[in-house]
């Protein structure tokens, strides 16, 4: 059913967990953005709102179209053109303005998407989204009369700006002494500018792959897995380079290629970038979901972690209440909360370079130095509903020591596995953990086949 058609027998959330997301002229059509620019507009009620856009072939089309919206109710735009979300976060931040990222993050180039960002530079709350979705349905919209119906000026600045406050953060001299040979793969997407640039600020020897806006990913899929990144991880093992780094879409997320080309986990990314920045008494935030690296890396550093449920936001949110210093996720997004409580890849490369000037070990040497963890994750595919799953579950689990903050985390001896559903497809994901390989195979296997015989009821 297309999202702008069900209003009229109920009201499902439009904001997923990250924004709205849809086939443009399909179920993401131009009235339905428009509509979504005239209640943010209504709600919002600043006077000015900023936007910006990945590299996506829809991104005019959708970012006009919610432009014209936001206008209507009187609220001026200001168009900050393609940037990675991150620097319009940051844009947001020190401006102390609501904004909009026409943005489908790492999905594949049909689809795109449309995101709110608090005056904080956060992801906007779930509160005020469901206020601006209740304007949407009972279209309570501002009208604006003629005279003051909303302007849009330009401003094509906000990319340097970034590039600037992420350079800042870290000792930059250190590093440019360093003459780092850097290879970055931003494919395609919002950092195909952002990223080099940084980079030769930092004084490295720059090679990057697919840093042209392309709206259609010709390069690759705009989802930084090994199994996207062939052609960086080819060009690395001729061994020229020090290090190399991926982008997704919107660039809110890096991962890392050691010096041989080997794609590093993010959990293990994570775990070393809070080795070097978190001290005694810091506290670091991360979801029930990323293997327990962090946990030893926090405990060595005398640092207080604290688990939340899944999803970046959720995180973000936490840091800003605890006052953390570093969180993240398990797939390269990173959140370094001098800089900004979001997600941003090029913060990411940033400290990534920073640890590597400061220890002066390679990224092999310094995956070694962190203790190896097994993350296997799985999914299976659901006829039942979660609820009767769970309540099934936990009947033949009443034995087990449980972790219920999201999903079920089974704690055993030698590893743990998470049991929690998908937020947008009818799948529940199975995480399983531990230092022995076979130990975290087993149990993945071990819960996949209870969910399955949960699911069919034998
Ligand atoms: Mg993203």
């Amino acid at each position: 059913m297309p999202i702008y058609m069900s209003n009229t027998e109920e009201r499902p959330s439009l904001f997923g967990t990250n924004g709205i997301r849809g086939i443009p002229n399909s179920d993401l059509s131009v009235e339905f953005s428009q509509d979504i620019g005239k209640a943010i507009g209504s709600y919002i009620k600043t006077g000015e709102i900023v936007i910006g856009k990945d590299t996506r072939i829809s991104g005019d089309m959708i970012l006009s179209a919610v432009s014209a919206g936001v206008m209507s109710t009187g609220t001026n735009v200001l168009g900050l053109g393609i940037l990675p979300t991150p620097a319009l976060q940051y844009f947001c931040k020190r401006n102390k303005k609501t904004g909009i990222v026409i943005t489908a993050s790492h999905n594949p180039p049909q689809f795109n998407g449309i995101k709110c960002i608090h005056s904080d530079g956060t992801e906007m709350p779930r509160q005020d989204e469901e206020a601006i979705e209740k304007v949407f349905y009972d279209r309570n919209f501002i009208v604006a009369d003629w005279k003051s119906v909303g302007k849009y000026r330009t401003y094509l600045g906000a990319v340097d700006e970034y590039v600037s406050g992420v350079v800042s953060m870290i000792d930059s001299n250190r590093i440019r002494d360093k003459h780092f040979r850097v290879v970055v793969d931003t494919g395609n997407g919002a950092a195909f500018r952002s990223t080099p640039e940084l980079l030769i600020r930092l004084g490295c020897s720059v090679t990057a792959l697919n840093a042209n806006p392309d709206g259609t990913f010709s390069a690759r899929h705009s989802e930084p897995k090994p199994e996207n990144l062939s052609s960086i991880i080819s060009l690395m093992k001729t061994g020229d380079f020090t290090v190399g780094f991926a982008h997704d879409g919107d660039a809110d997320r890096a991962v890392v290629l050691d010096e041989h080309g080997e794609f590093v986990d993010g959990d293990k990314t994570l775990a070393l970038i809070t080795k070097n920045v978190a001290r005694a008494g810091d506290i670091v935030v991360t979801p029930i979901s990323s293997s327990d690296a962090i946990e030893d890396v926090c405990d060595e550093a005398g640092a207080e972690l604290i688990r939340t449920r899944v999803g970046a936001p959720i995180v973000s949110r936490m840091m800003i209440e605890k006052g953390a210093r570093v969180g993240g996720e398990e797939n390269g997004g990173i959140i370094y909360g001098p800089h900004q409580y979001c997600r941003d890849g090029a913060a990411t490369v940033a400290l990534f370079l920073d640890l590597m000037a400061k220890t002066n070990k390679t990224p092999s040497e310094l995956i070694k130095s962190i203790p190896q963890y097994f993350l296997i994750k799985k999914s299976v595919e659901l006829t039942k509903p979660w609820t009767e799953i769970r309540k099934e579950l936990l009947g033949l689990l009443k034995h087990e020591k449980t972790d219920l903050l999201d999903g079920i985390k089974i704690i055993r001896d030698k590893g743990w596995v998470l049991i929690r559903p998908s937020g947008t497809e009818p799948i529940v994901r199975i995480y399983s953990q531990s230092k022995d390989s076979q130990i975290a195979l087993k149990l993945g296997e071990e819960f996949m086949d209870m969910v399955r015989s949960v699911n069919s009821g034998k």
